[in-house]
């Protein structure tokens, strides 16, 4: 049985119109920036939504970098890029 699978959610329907209304409803819509020659899920590992996107890039064009590099570039990536905003603290009082 073909199904179409939401490359956002990755829940599968049976029928694409269903697809489309299940993106529509929910506003699943695939990322289309250049970290891919195709639609895909945002934030995967060379989408340009995510942080070290530029790292991974670079591993993808030929950089090969040692342990300690690459834990020097990944804590340069979070110390110079914004994190998420805080929305509740971890231990709310009771
Ligand atoms: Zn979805
Ligand atoms: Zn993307």
């Amino acid at each position: 049985m073909t199904r179409y699978r939401c490359p956002v959610c990755g829940t599968r329907r049976t029928d694409w119109n269903l697809l489309v209304a299940h993106q529509r409803q929910h506003g699943h819509k695939p990322c289309t920036c250049p970290g891919y020659h195709h639609p895909h899920r945002p934030g995967s590992p060379f989408c340009e939504s995510r942080p070290t996107s530029g790292v991974a890039a670079a591993i993808r064009a030929g950089w090969e970098p040692t342990s300690e590099e690459l834990l020097d570039a990944l804590i340069e990536v979070t110390l110079t890029t914004a994190g998420r905003p805080l929305r509740q603290w971890p231990y709310p009082e009771n």
